[in-house]
């Protein structure tokens, strides 16, 4: 009788709940893959991520063009030394400006690759060639619900012919036409896309640029556009400037903009950049991209980088990149 007693507490002994099983079985799958890696690097041969991935079972992380439609997700789209951001939200988009003339391709590729035929919101930040160059061929292919401008009461009306073009393209789309103003609110899907402020009296159209807010499920994105320092200062001394995890560097990196006052209000944790590689005018500069490090964030540029899409998964916020390089980032 005491024999068995003590046998039988022996077999309970090494008897595993099923958590102790669950916790053992990790343990020995981060073993074996430590295991691994050391034996791969060790030969000269480092397992790829994709090699990891398989070894532990794992999927590998979902490219950025395998995003469910309904994603909560912004696209910052390499058109070079110019700006084009899309924002989707419930199958819905929103772009904001559309490249330079030369982007044309580039950018009708890359919305018509992700089936984007309709266009909820059309921004113009400002009405410079880097940023509207290809929207007239936007507003001639794709289906566009709404216009955005920036309130062209605070600056001389422009006069340039690609201007002419862009607002004759407006008019021809028949889409409905706003003038931007702090307070507005549109709907991108389940997301919304607020402006929180609408450019200063000025003679320098970068500083017509808004100041938006994009919010979807998990997802906040501000963009300011080319806006310089006295944008950023009207908005902080507004009190508008929220927290935001994804901010686009204003101004493409410049140093006329991005003051750390301004990044310390949004405290971003992934800043996207968008110029051209070895563009002239040295963007991003030093300083600027020393702040961006200061505060903490996460830099991706789309010269260096390709496309960038930040991400809301069931994993957090993801971001990936057109690059061969910057997708192993992104694993
Ligand atoms: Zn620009």
């Amino acid at each position: 009788m005491e024999k068995r007693k003590t046998s039988r507490r022996r077999r309970r002994k090494i008897q595993l709940t099923p958590f102790q099983t669950v916790v053992f079985t990790l343990v020995g799958l981060c073993l074996a893959l430590g295991l691994y890696v050391s034996v791969g690097s060790g030969v000269g041969t480092a397992p790829t991520w994709d090699e990891i991935y398989a070894a532990v079972g794992l999927a590998e992380p979902l490219p950025a063009d395998d995003l469910p439609e309904n994603t909560d997700a912004v696209h910052f789209i390499d058109v070079g030394q110019a700006d084009a951001t899309l924002l989707q939200s419930g199958g819905e988009y929103c772009l904001v400006d559309a490249g330079d003339t030369d982007s044309e391709q580039k950018l009708m590729a890359y919305l018509e690759e992700r089936g984007v035929t309709h266009l909820k919101l059309l921004v113009m930040s400002h009405p410079h060639a880097d940023h509207i160059g290809s929207m007239a061929a936007v507003l001639e292919k794709i289906e566009v619900e709404q216009v955005l401008l920036p309130d062209f009461d605070k600056a001389p009306y422009p006069t340039t012919r690609l201007f002419e073009k862009v607002m004759d393209a407006i008019e021809a789309s028949g889409a409905v036409v706003t003038t931007a103003a702090p307070g507005q609110s549109f709907s991108v899907g389940s997301g919304s896309l607020q402006v929180l402020a609408a450019g200063v009296e000025t003679d320098n159209y970068n500083d017509l640029s808004q100041v938006l807010l994009f919010e979807s499920g998990e997802l906040t994105v501000l963009l300011s556009g080319d806006g310089e320092k006295p944008v950023e200062q009207a908005a902080l001394e507004a009190g508008v400037v929220p927290q935001a995890d994804v901010f686009k560097a204003a101004h493409h990196g410049s140093d006329t903009s991005n003051t750390m006052e301004f990044l310390q209000a949004i405290r971003p944790r992934y800043v996207a950049i968008s110029c051209g590689l070895g563009n002239s005018y040295g963007h991003p500069h030093a300083e600027p991209m020393e702040r961006f490090e200061q505060v903490g964030a996460q830099v991706l540029r789309t010269d260096q980088d390709g496309s960038v899409v930040i991400a809301a998964t069931e994993n957090g916020l993801q971001s990936y990149t057109s690059s061969a390089a910057g997708e192993k980032e992104a694993a």
